[in-house]
């Protein structure tokens, strides 16, 4: 979806001494609907129910492909040109869809009405929707709402906006102890791993934030640690801040290092003494850097070029330039949280050219220019820019991906390792 707004180019310096072009302009990018197709799998008793357009509906649809079964738990109420005529009909219609829904499905605990950008659902209060039936649903049901439009986003901000609207449902912590929230979506097998890691540490109680069930939502206070998983929930961050709790200054947890950074950040908060530490994480890392050895011959001063999509990308460079010895010609992101990212800043290589937001016709000239070995970008780029010889790896994939971890090191370095070893059998 590409998205027109004036351009404008600036620089600044950033609070930890980074040169950060700034840009605006022309963007290719997906909207927050396409977070349904992982949220929906993560939320095992919660259905999605996108009030949007019939586009909204192709892109859930082509987003989610392969994974569309027999009750999915995801769909779209489309609102018709004839709902623009009266927003009582809207409404009512609403109301017809999720009633029929949730008689229908018994196993949908948590309803999210997610709203999109065409004008007749702007039109629609979903707040006060999601009020109206859950008062007509509750205690059976909660429904809750957020948007996920596209208009000035990135595809990620979905995720922040659905676990935001799920704050004020966390109950408050009732006792004094201090407990571990990991914030953002992480596949279940990662989540294990770093729970068993958690165990092995003796730190705890720990809970992940989104849950499992909606009916085992974790509970926040200011005894809670934020640990954040995913680089892209300021949103999410901020209302359990006002919640009480604190968030724990870390990198994320992608390769060997940030997993190890990562953890250390919740080590020092639970008091977890230096030796345990090593004791319990030094078998991992040793494994871990075994398996990325192999990756290393195949990557090491490749040059990369990463525009800006899913707001993963500076962790990403981080963990390939300083583990792999790839080299960054220019990393884009589409949002740069300073304080939430400044534990991978302080990380990249010096001089390296960081940029947020984006005017997609000049950032496609600096990659032309450049001809780096590997570009990281989303779906609408990769094609075109495929077709001029360069190779791409999509954005979004590492999204959809477990490749947090130390187990997952190694997944996380051949997926950039397969396309530029696929290019080269072609070229042979
Ligand atoms: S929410 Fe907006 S950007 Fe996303 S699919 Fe619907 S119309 Fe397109």
């Amino acid at each position: 979806m590409t998205v027109h707004v004036p351009t404008c180019t600036a620089t600044a310096e950033d609070p930890v001494s980074r040169q950060v072009r700034t840009e605006s302009g022309q963007r290719e990018v997906f909207c927050g609907l396409t977070g349904i197709v992982w949220l929906h799998r993560k939320i095992q008793d919660a259905f999605f129910l996108v009030v949007g357009s019939r586009t909204c509906a192709h892109l859930i649809q082509s987003a989610a492909g392969v994974m569309i079964f027999a009750e999915p738990r995801f769909g779209t109420a489309i609102m018709e040109e004839k709902d623009l005529a009266g927003l009582t009909d809207a409404n009512d219609e609403l109301d017809r869809v999720v009633t029929q829904l949730l008689t229908r499905r018994p196993d949908i605990k948590l309803l999210f009405l997610v709203g999109s950008c065409p004008s007749e659902v702007i039109k629609l209060d979903l707040s006060r929707a999601a009020l109206r039936l859950s008062q007509r649903f509750s205690p059976g049901v909660r429904i809750l709402n957020y948007s996920g439009s596209g208009i000035e986003t990135t595809f990620t901000q979905g995720e922040d906006a659905c676990l935001a609207s799920l704050v004020p449902a966390l109950p408050a912590a009732q006792d004094e102890t201090s407990s571990l929230l990991v914030v953002g979506s992480l596949a279940d097998v990662v989540e294990d791993q770093f729970m068993r890691m958690f165990d092995a540490l003796g730190i705890g109680p720990v809970a992940f934030f989104p849950p499992r069930k909606s009916t085992a939502l974790p509970s926040v206070g200011p005894n809670t640690k934020i640990l954040m998983a995913q680089p892209f929930l300021p949103d999410t961050v901020r209302a359990l801040q006002e919640r009480g709790a604190k968030r724990l200054a870390a990198p994320f947890p992608l390769g060997v290092e940030g997993t190890t950074g990562w953890l250390r950040a919740a080590a020092d908060a639970f008091g977890v003494d230096a030796a345990t530490f090593d004791k319990v994480t030094e078998p991992n890392r040793a494994r871990a850097e075994r398996a990325l050895a192999a990756y290393k011959t195949e990557l090491a001063d490749r040059r990369i070029f990463f525009f800006p999509d899913s707001q993963l990308e500076i962790p990403l460079a981080r963990f390939l330039s300083r583990e792999l010895s790839m080299k960054l010609v220019e990393v884009g992101t589409p949002y740069l949280h300073r304080e939430h990212l400044a534990e991978e800043l302080k990380l990249l290589p010096a001089g390296v050219a960081l940029t947020e937001g984006q005017d997609v016709d000049l950032q496609l000239d600096r990659c032309r220019l450049a001809r780096p070995d590997i570009v990281v970008c989303g779906l609408g780029l990769a094609n075109p820019l495929e077709a001029e010889g360069i190779t791409t790896k999509w954005s979004i994939e590492l999204v959809f991906t477990p490749i947090q971890g130390y187990e997952q090191a190694a997944d996380l370095a051949e997926l950039f390792a397969r396309p530029l070893v696929r290019r080269a059998k072609l070229v042979a």
